[in-house]
Formats: C-alpha cells, structure tokens, sequence
C-alpha cells in the first residue's frame, strides 16, 4: 500500500497514520524523491479494512494499492533512481562503472599485475573471488581469507574499491572487514539466510541472478537484503541456463530495460559468465551499455591460458583495455559517461 499524503498534512496527522499502520502490525516507510509526503506499507497481505481506515485519515490524499509481491524494490515506492555509493565510486548515476579482474584470486603477483591493468584502461573497481563457489569440489576453491588480503594490498596500491563474492553467513565478519562490495553469487541468488545476513550490513551488495531465476524471483531476492534494512542493492545480469550450447549461458540484456522500469535499484552487465567466451565479451559489454546498465563487471587475467577458473572467459590485459574506449563511445551515445582510464588519460595529455 502506498499512502499519499496532503501537502498540507500536518505533522500530527502524519504521525497519526504511522501510529494507525504500526497499530495493526505493519510497518511504513518514507518514500523519497517524489516532492510530495508518500509513505510505503510493507506487509502482505494488507486486510482491506486497512485501505478503508487510511484514505479516511485526515491529511491522506489517496491510498493506492501495490500488487507486487516486491515493494521496497519497487520504482513504486522509491521513484528515483537509487545511486549505491562504492566509498565514493557511485553506482546508477551518470558514470558506467566498469568492475574488472580475475575470476579468482590467484596469487599475490596475479591480482596486483591485473589491479593495476584494469586501473589503467579505466577500471574504478576490482572484482575477484577468495571464496568460489565450484561446480565440482575437486576445482580450485579459493585462498579464502588469504586471497582477501591480496585484494586488499591491490586496493592499497591502486585505489580500486573491492567486490569479492560472499559465499556462506559464517564467512560474513571475516569478508566483511576486506570488502567494498558483497558479491552474492547466481548459485546463491536463494539462499535466503544469506540474503539476510547481507542485508543486515550496509555494505553494498552486487546481487547476482540466479541461472533459472525469472526477474521477479531475482527483484524478490533483492527485496531479502532491501527489508534487513539495507538499501544499497546492485542487481547483476550474467546470463541464464536455456538450451543454447553455444554460449555458456544467454546473456538476457532486456532484464537491464525491464530491471529500470520496475526497480529504482542499478543494474550491471557481466558479458563474461553470460557468454562464457571472452571473444564475444566486447561485444556484449557495448550491448549492456546500450542497453542502459549502470556498470559491467568483466573477468580479465594476465594469462588466461592457465587461469585457475574462467580463464576461457576472461579477457588479457591488451583486449580489456582495446575494448574498453568502444564502451566509452557507447556510453556516450546513451547520455552517459565513463571515467578516463590513466593509459587513455597519459595518451589524451
Ligand atoms: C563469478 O563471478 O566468478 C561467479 C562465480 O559468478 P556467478 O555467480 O554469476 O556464476
Ligand atoms: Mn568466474
């Protein structure tokens, strides 16, 4: 339910409908953006009677109801677009992030050669995974708590902020003390307790879609963290499972549109997981920016050749930085910008 109030409504009558909604046991929340006092009702479902007593409140204009099982997700209860701010480094404004790195931390040399590549060609962020989630137990794993301090010392020499997958609650305390961003995994994108835990920091959180998860149960996901109390959501594209053998998944870009004009949260594209070749990842991060995401997240090593995971997707130094000024051209066609990289920065000077 959305609660719509007078423009003149009076303190007093304002805090009457909270008290009223509170009284029958849901909750309310103040929607922003909109120039105009709104108040959101989280609960479902919501008696009718509800409806009836809150367009009777002095001071309530209209009461509208939200069939949507997702509400705080909802453009409906936050109009605006949310910007999640990365320690500065802003996610869903005008600037395209562009999150690069490895799939997983592999040695210390590995992640700083790359954190300073992908810094160069105009990288702000650097992902790579000290947890993995593996498909076969007998794979490379992860350094756990060794890997994180490798991104740690990449982020002191570089300055790039660092998105590293979360992989189970009782790793939260220790990733969450090296990490900018909580990266919750496709295999993970229902494990609800973890979702929770998530959701009960602030630290943003880059929400995955799961490899069978329609829109709706992916914006359900997110509404997990969004009701623990925390609101800095990025929703990532990375392909779904379909019958297609070509492509490792099929990259589903209309989620960006349909993801805009259904949530206020951003959205990235991963063109790496969603085609599993990395020759056809430049293609597809200019089709993700085309398609309106806010950010890419891209896997790039210094020899994919003998990655440890993903090195079949993952772009060299020299085809991360070639296909990143097409992007910028992309972005720019869209009314969008993208932050210089120090190459590109040193060459323009
Ligand atoms: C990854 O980012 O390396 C990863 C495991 O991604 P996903 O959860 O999308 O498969
Ligand atoms: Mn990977």
């Amino acid at each position: 339910m959305i609660i719509v109030l007078e423009p003149t409504a009076t303190d007093e009558q304002v805090n009457d409908v909270v008290k009223r909604v509170e009284e029958a046991g849901f909750g309310t929340r103040q929607i922003v953006g909109t120039g105009q006092s709104i108040l959101g009702v989280l609960g479902t479902p919501l008696p009718d009677a509800l409806y009836e007593t809150m367009g009777l409140l002095p001071g309530v204009q209209q009461v509208i109801r939200v069939s949507k099982r997702y509400k705080l997700v909802s453009r409906d209860f936050h109009p605006s677009d949310t910007i999640v701010d990365v320690g500065g480094v802003k996610v869903g404004g005008n600037e395209v992030q562009i999150i690069a790195g490895p799939c997983s931390v592999e040695s210390q040399d590995q992640i700083l050669r790359t954190a300073h590549a992908v810094k160069e060609a105009g990288a702000t962020m650097l992902r790579g995974g000290a947890f993995k989630p593996r498909t076969s137990p007998y794979e490379f794993r992860g350094h756990g708590e060794a890997g994180l301090e490798m991104l740690a010392r990449a982020r002191e020499e570089t300055g790039l902020k660092i998105v590293t997958e979360l992989l189970n609650p009782t790793d939260f305390d220790l990733v969450s003390q090296y990490t900018d961003v909580l990266q919750i995994g496709a295999r993970n994108m229902q494990n609800f307790l973890l979702l929770e835990v998530a959701g009960r920091s602030n630290l943003p959180v880059l929400l995955k879609r799961g490899m069978s998860a329609q829109m709706e149960e992916w914006l359900l996901a997110a509404e997990y963290v969004m009701a623990q109390g925390n609101e800095n959501v990025i929703l990532c594209e990375r392909g779904i499972r379909t019958y297609e053998t070509m492509t490792r998944n099929t990259l589903d870009l209309s989620a960006v549109p349909v993801v805009k004009r259904l949530s206020h949260l951003p959205i990235v594209v991963d063109p790496s997981h969603g085609t599993g070749k990395w020759y056809l990842v430049p293609s597809m991060m200019l089709a993700g920016v085309a398609a309106g995401a806010d950010g890419l997240i891209v896997e790039v090593h210094p020899n994919p050749d003998s990655a440890l995971s993903d090195g079949g997707q993952s772009l060299t130094f020299e085809n991360f930085a070639a296909a990143i000024p097409p992007v910028r051209s992309v972005a720019q066609a869209v009314g969008r910008s993208l932050r210089s990289g120090s190459v590109e920065a040193v060459a323009a000077g």
